[in-house]
This record gives structure tokens, sequence and C-alpha cells, in this order.
């Protein structure tokens, strides 16, 4: 018998629980993929994505497809075999970042911080200054996987010097702490809809500067059809031509979302993330369980906590909360596997309420 799961309380690395808002939006009557009306919504998320964002970048879309979707489409847009890139890695995704940048036959620079720690710009600074002519640096602003906050400002102007592109994850940020795509110099962004925006995952929001749409137009080798930003393009503006069948209703919660973000207020939203992540910081210290991580960088979105030692099988706990409670947290990652938990405040699920249940379900699981 199929049976569909009652609504948990998601407080894992993603996806974040929506709103009774966006999940009525997502219930709509589909349109089809060249209605008038599907315009009027896609034109009113783009310019709400670069309120969110931070740019007047007119290319600016809802990507089909998860935030990998996104990271895969900006890497191929950009990179031609034989690129020289560099990547900063302080975690899991920036190592995917890397991978997918040497399958498009990238000469692949490493600049490495110990998980835990961000990226040192004079690190960056010594690679470009010995690399020869770098294409694109890459690094992911909200690492997922640590819970660590990469600051972006001294990044972008080195690379700036460089003559390079900048190409930032926001994939954990957006939505939930401030991004400055234009203010910091980035390129391109992408970011995921199921973190700190509020919607399901299925959408990638993408940016791209007027630069990054230049290199693009001067490269010589085909990009991927699916993800060919041309191509994007010619479908999300006037006069539209089909391109593919654009899951409607992700984008009606995408808006929905979108329009709650503006209701409550961009600061407003990211004093929330930071308020609701210090009050899970005081009552897990009553619990003895201690922050993961440099704090001088540690986001508000993605709370990284170490297993305390007196727990010895950090999965059981983490099964009896989901089972006993309905709360979902997640584990580590990679190297971190078993080492800490991984608890994400975003969006929606950021409140006060959820901190609270949570605390209350680890203090009767630990005893
Ligand atoms: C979640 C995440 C991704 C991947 O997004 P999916 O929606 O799972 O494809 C990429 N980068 C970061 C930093 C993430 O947190």
């Amino acid at each position: 018998m199929k049976r569909t799961p009652l609504p948990r309380v998601l407080l894992g690395p993603g996806p974040s629980s929506i709103s009774p808002k966006v999940q009525e939006a997502l219930g709509q009557a589909p349109i089809g993929y060249l209605d008038p009306e599907l315009f009027e919504i896609t034109d009113r998320i783009r310019a709400r994505l670069r309120t969110v964002f931070g740019t007047q970048n007119a290319f600016t879309i809802p990507l089909t497809g998860t935030g990998m979707a996104g990271m895969e489409c900006c890497f191929a847009n950009l990179i031609e075999p034989g690129d020289k890139v560099l990547i900063g890695m302080h975690g899991f995704f920036g190592e995917r970042m890397a991978e997918i940048a040497r399958r498009l036959g990238a000469e692949v620079i490493t600049v490495q911080a110990a998980w835990g720690e961000a990226i040192e710009p004079k690190a960056i600074a010594k690679a470009l200054a010995s690399a020869g002519k770098v294409k694109l640096v890459a690094c992911v602003h909200a690492e997922t996987s640590t819970g660590i906050c990469q600051p972006l400002e001294e990044i972008a102007k080195l690379v700036r010097e460089h003559d390079a592109l900048f190409l930032v994850d926001t994939v954990t940020s957006l939505g939930g702490m401030p991004v400055d795509v234009d203010r910091l110099g980035i390129d391109v962004s992408y970011s995921g809809t199921q973190k700190c925006i509020g919607a399901p995952s299925g959408i990638s929001p993408i940016t791209v500067s007027e630069r990054a749409w230049e290199v693009r137009q001067r490269r010589r080798a085909p990009v991927e059809w699916y993800f060919d930003w041309v191509l994007l393009r010619d479908y999300y503006d006037s006069p539209h031509a089909y391109h593919h069948t654009v899951p409607v209703n992700l984008l009606y919660a995408l808006d929905a979302a979108l329009e709650e973000i503006e209701e409550e207020g961009l600061e407003a939203r990211w004093q929330r993330h930071i308020a609701v992540s210090m009050l899970l910081k005081e009552q897990l210290k009553e619990l003895g369980i201690e922050p993961f991580g440099c704090a001088a960088h540690r986001l508000p979105t993605l709370n990284a906590y170490c297993v305390p030692n007196a727990v010895d099988n950090e999965a059981n706990v983490r099964a009896r909360l989901l089972q006993d409670y309905g709360i979902e947290i997640g584990g580590g990652l990679g190297k971190l596997r078993g080492k800490i938990w991984r608890i994400g405040t975003m969006g929606s699920s950021a409140t006060p309420r959820n901190v609270l249940l949570l605390s209350a379900a680890l203090r009767t699981v630990l005893n």
C-alpha cells in the first residue's frame, strides 16, 4: 500500500520546510510553457531573484534542475578544454566543483583550507601569481558540509586584478544571508530553491554578468545543449522560443516563496536566520553540544556541531529524532562522517519553535 510520509520538521542540510502558502501554490493547475501568463510569472521571479542576489544582471533565471544543475550549467558555459581554473576548496562542495571542471577538460588548480576553516585570500593570491593565465576562479560561499562561510570580498578583488571570472556557489546562502553579487563583483552564481529560499527543490536560480556573458559568446567549443545559456535566454526573453517544458508548478512555488521573502524584507530575514542560529547555540550548549569549526566564520544557515564523545552511535540519535519526533537533522559528509551533526536553520525552517522542538527531543534521546 502506498503511503505518503507525515510532515517532517526539516532541520537538515536541505531541503527545508515550505510554508502553507508555498505548498498551496505548488498545487495550482499547470499552464503551458508558452502561455503569456507564465512569462508574467517568470519575469516577476527574475526581478525578485535579482533583488535577492543583489544584482542588475539581465541574465538571471530560474534554471530547471537542482543546485547541482546550476553548478554544472555555469561551469559548462564558461570552460573549454585546456582552460585553467582555480578552485578554492574548504569542503565537500568545493571538491565537486573541481570534479566538474576536470570533466569539462579544465586544467584545475586547487587551493585548499582545512574542513572547518575558511580559505585564506593570501593562498589564492599566491596561486594566481604562479599559475599563469587563469580563466576562472570559483569557490563556495556557504559550505554546507562544514558550516563555514567563505568571506568573498578580498578574493573578488584578487580575481578582478587577475582579469579572471569569479564564480560563487550560493546554494546555502541565497535568501538566508547577504550575497551582494554586484557590489562584490561576482560574475556568475548559482543557488538552489530548497535551502534558504523556502521552496521545494528542482529549480536553480542563476545569475550571469555581462563580462561572463561575453566570455560565453567568444568560446569556440559548443556548450552541452540543455544547459546552453544562449538557448535558455532565447526562451526566457521575448519572443520566447521553445526550449524545454519548464516545471510550471515549481515556478508557482518559487514565485510564492519569493513573494514571502519580499514581504518579510531581506534585512529582517537575514536577522531571523542569525537569531535562530544563536538560539540553537544556546540550547545545545545546555546539552553540552559544542559548535564545530572556526568561530569567526560560522554560518547562520547551516550549523555544524561536534557529536559529543558520550554518543557512540550518532546515526542512532538521528534515526530516533526522525522516527519518534519527525525531526530531520544531517550527519557529517565525507571526512566528517560520524564526527559532526549538521543542523539547517534555513528559510521557513528557521524558527525559534523548531529549535525548541529539536532541543527538547535531543534532551530526551540523549538521556
Ligand atoms: C545542496 C548544495 C548543492 C547541491 O544542490 P542540490 O540541490 O542537492 O543539487 C551545491 N552546493 C552547496 C553548497 C549545497 O549546499
